[in-house]
């Protein structure tokens, strides 16, 4: 069975269940009509033998017979086709019997006092005999009345109506398992084509679509579903190979650039101050290409899933006081100012490192983009079931169309100034992973020539209480 084709287990599914209900109408039917051809001999025979009653009276002891009305009716004459054979027997003897009995009689049960019926024979002929018990006032049985007909043609129907039904019980049932697994066959072939089609597509020709069945049932709905996973697979392969090309060229940048500087002041003997200012172009290159391995190495991290996040619980303020210590030195330099905003402090349950590194590249880009002597504002709240932190600049701002992007990996607006700050788009690409696998909603708001916010809205749960 395990191995079996869908249309046959179908088939012979259908063909078990079928044989059960057959079976059981089969043996209704012929109960039924086996009831009602002897409920009628009975009825027959119940009403020849109370006619026959009525002729008859027990006088001293004895039983007579007072009307012959009935004898005379021609189903009990010498050459009826249908005959009914009546008897009438005292205890001891015989009182009358039908012509067509001939010299054979009724078999009579003498010990007998209520109306029975048997089956017997007659002339080595199967009958069915009534034998119905005649009293006296005082209910002393006198003799009885015997009433039988032959059963041939009763039994004929009934083995008739047994044969056809036997016959006709495998017939149908292999029929019907034949019927069924060519319906199942031609309902089962489009997934068939499917299944074939499916298998055609390879890493190669991932382009490749399955044709959609007209008809819009189940079937149309899994194709439809198939075409859709393979589009996103195809999605997420392009991107892996969009990563890997970015991510190599990211990295042949710098290393080329270092390899011009080396390669130059390779070809002849220079004084020290040369060497010194290309050992500051080559550091500032190793640290950029350092950055960007870390970058990488976050995001190849915590790619597969939630498996590294940790839950704590900590202060709000604690965190963003930890990131004014850590790039106190880079606001200096710009003469930027920081402006805090707390209106109290904040209990929250997330994960610290990743948090502070979702924090610490906001805050970073804020600096990169803002021009000297501006201001950053650091504002926290609680919104609804969330604290909120929002992190604002007054720098050049990001165009709307490319708002959305900013987030995509190597994405970086504005090709020109990006260039000059140094980065790599990776930056907002970890920030966003991050978001996303710590449940917190990032919002980017921005004027061009205005500056730029961004809020985070971390969800406080029950054991993040506010103090
Ligand atoms: P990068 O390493 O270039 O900073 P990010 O992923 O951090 O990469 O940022 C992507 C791009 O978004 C940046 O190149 C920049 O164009 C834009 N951006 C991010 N933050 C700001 C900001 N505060 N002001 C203006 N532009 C920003």
């Amino acid at each position: 069975m395990k191995n079996l084709s869908f249309n046959r287990r179908v088939a012979l599914n259908f063909m078990g269940a079928t044989a059960i209900m057959m079976l059981l109408i089969y043996l209704t039917i012929y109960a039924v009509v086996y009831r009602t051809v002897y409920n009628h001999m009975n009825n027959d025979l119940l009403a020849e033998a109370r006619e026959l009653r009525e002729g008859l009276t027990v006088q001293n002891d004895s039983l007579f017979i007072t009307s012959q009305r009935e004898w005379r009716e021609p189903e009990h004459g010498l050459l009826e086709i249908n005959p009914i054979f009546i008897q009438v027997s005292r205890p001891h003897g015989l009182v009358k019997k039908s012509p067509n009995l001939g010299q054979d009689k009724l078999y009579v049960r003498p010990s007998l006092t209520e109306i029975r019926y048997f089956k017997d024979t007659i002339k080595s002929k199967p009958i069915y005999q009534l034998q119905f018990p005649v009293t006296d006032a005082s209910g002393q049985k006198k003799g009885d009345i015997l009433v039988a007909v032959p059963l041939k043609d009763t039994q004929m129907v009934l083995v008739n109506l047994r044969t056809v039904l036997i016959l006709s019980f495998p017939i149908i049932i292999v029929l019907l398992f034949f019927i069924t697994n060519y319906i199942a066959g031609r309902s089962i072939a489009p997934v068939n084509n499917l299944m074939r089609e499916a298998g055609n597509i390879t890493g190669k020709n991932y382009t490749h679509r399955l044709p959609l069945p007209k008809r819009k049932d189940e079937l149309y709905y899994l194709t439809k579903s198939i075409n859709d996973l393979i589009a996103r697979l195809q999605e997420a392969i392009q991107r892996e190979k969009q990563f890997t090309s970015d991510a190599s060229h990211e990295l042949r940048t710098p290393l080329s650039s270092m390899k011009g500087v080396l390669e130059v002041a390779l070809r002849k003997s220079r004084n020290q101050e040369y060497y010194h200012d290309k050992l500051y172009i080559l550091l500032d290159e190793v640290n950029k290409m350092s950055t960007l391995s870390e970058q990488l190495l976050w995001l190849a991290r915590y790619e597969q899933g939630n498996q590294n996040i940790k839950q704590e619980k900590f202060s709000l303020l604690e965190i963003l006081h930890q990131q004014y210590e850590l790039l106190e030195d880079e606001l200096h330099k710009k003469s930027l100012y920081l402006n805090l905003e707390f209106c109290k402090d904040i209990d929250i349950m997330t994960d610290w490192m990743m948090l502070n590194r979702i924090i610490q590249n906001i805050l970073t880009n804020a600096i990169k983009f803002s021009p000297e002597n501006t201001e950053i504002t650091v504002k926290t709240f609680t919104k609804e079931k969330h604290a909120a932190i929002e992190i604002s600049d007054h720098g050049d701002g990001i165009d709307p169309q490319e708002l959305d992007k900013i987030f995509d990996r190597f994405y970086q607006a504005d090709n020109s100034r990006s260039a000059q700050t140094g980065g790599s788009g990776l930056g907002l690409s970890i920030v966003k992973r991050f978001t996303d696998l710590l449940g917190i909603a990032i919002q980017a708001k921005s004027r061009k020539g205005e500056g730029t916010s961004f809020i985070l809205e971390i969800p406080l749960t029950d054991q993040a209480s506010r103090i």
